[in-house]
């Protein structure tokens, strides 16, 4: 009998997690001809999340749960769970039910006629604030730019993939982990599947603008070096400037153009510009050393504190 595998990250979801339970199991026992595993990773949570969990795990064995030390992150959680699955078919799904359980049976349709990841393109996105949009807009355009894999914008990790494509995941050793790009970036047969996107079912966001942002750093750095090059870029173009001025100044030096006291404009233009673009190269070309530095230290990703059913 095939099998069907469901991994969901939660972190401080008490108010939607059973909700979410409920659903999931309804959907998968009505999906005949296939085992199900549910695999929930607790990534930290301070609130009863886990305590609900315990109990669930308990009447039902196909739900296994994976309970994080601390907080690891989104990504961090989902690539635990990844590494947990035995499914023929994987199901990435998030817990506050913005991605509808009852697609997964479409899902498993295409699946089945062959394609190796399906994944949910968001038509619509109900209950987002327009900077969420406006910044996810802005993001994916710039990623896409920059990145020489083609990353599909209005996509979250909600996904279907086939076993071979998650033991190639699995299998990559980099640590700050950007999902959805490297779904994109193993390759395979790719299909999108539009769905309308809802509104949280209850509780309030666990990415705020600080997670976000390393989210959409991890992305651009992981698979681009191009913010590398466009620093060079700006480097010549800055000493072609400061050559103009140089000439200027040496021009109204010895030719007394102006008698006021020469060249103090175009000094404190070019000292705060260049410090301004030395000290911008500088914050770019940290963050990839730190990323490197990370690499090396070659910490795990997260830290396991108690595994139930598995
Ligand atoms: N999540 C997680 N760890 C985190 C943040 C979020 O496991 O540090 C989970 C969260 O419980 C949810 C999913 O990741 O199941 C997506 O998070 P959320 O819905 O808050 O993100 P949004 O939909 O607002 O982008
Ligand atoms: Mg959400």
């Amino acid at each position: 009998m095939k099998k069907i595998s469901v991994v969901i990250p939660v972190y401080n979801e008490e108010e939607v997690v059973k909700k979410c339970y409920v659903k999931l199991k309804e959907t998968l026992e009505n999906i005949i001809d296939y085992e199900n595993e549910m695999i929930f990773i607790d990534d930290g949570s301070k609130d009863k999340t886990l305590e609900f969990l315990e109990t669930i795990a308990n009447e039902n064995k196909n739900v296994k749960i994976l309970s994080f030390s601390r907080n690891f992150g989104h990504q961090c959680a989902v690539t635990a769970g990844l590494r947990e699955t035995t499914g023929d078919a994987v199901v990435i799904i998030d817990s506050d039910l913005q991605d509808p359980p009852e697609l997964i049976p479409e899902m498993l349709k295409l699946w089945e006629d062959g394609n190796d990841v399906i994944y949910g393109k968001r038509k619509k996105r109900k209950g987002e604030s327009c900077f969420k949009l406006f910044t996810a807009k802005m993001f994916y355009k710039t990623l896409n730019k920059l990145s020489d894999v083609e990353i599909p914008k209005d996509t979250g990790d909600f996904r279907l993939v086939d076993r071979k494509v998650v033991d190639t995941i699995n299998n990559l050793p980099e640590h700050n982990k950007f999902l959805r790009g490297l779904f994109s970036w193993v390759g395979f047969k790719t299909v999108p599947f539009e769905y309308e996107r809802n509104e949280r079912a209850a509780g309030k966001t666990k990415y705020p603008l600080k997670k976000m942002l390393k989210l959409a750093s991890d992305g651009i750095i992981s698979f681009s070096n191009k913010p590398l090059k466009i620093i060079g870029g700006i480097g010549i173009f800055s000493i072609f400037i400061s050559f103009i001025i140089l000439i200027y100044a040496l021009l109204s030096f010895f030719l007394k153009w102006n008698d006021l006291t020469p060249g103090w404009t175009s000094l404190m233009v070019a000292i705060t510009f260049f410090a301004g673009v030395q000290l911008s190269s500088l914050w770019i070309i940290s963050e990839y050393i730190s990323r490197i530095y990370d690499e090396s230290k070659n910490r795990p990703e997260y830290i396991i504190n108690k595994k139930i059913n598995l």
